[in-house]
């Protein structure tokens, strides 16, 4: 892995970075996957209504139709 603050290659089971000295505590590294994954449910969600609008759209329009 390297270092967030210095860029600095250092082994992935760090503590700290032995150049700089920054914590390289667990907590910073579980943040942005999290979020990620926060986010992607999300899109997932919003993708899925959006099918879901479409298809009701679509048979509510075929029903006006006709
Ligand atoms: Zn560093």
């Amino acid at each position: 892995m390297f270092c967030k603050k210095c860029g600095e290659q250092i082994p992935d089971d760090s503590v700290f970075c032995p150049k700089c000295g920054q914590a390289l505590n667990e907590t910073g590294n579980q943040e942005e996957p999290a979020t990620g994954g926060v986010q992607g449910g999300m899109q997932v969600i919003v993708f899925i209504v959006s099918i879901i609008m479409i298809i009701v759209g679509l048979f509510t329009f075929l029903d006006t139709c006709s």
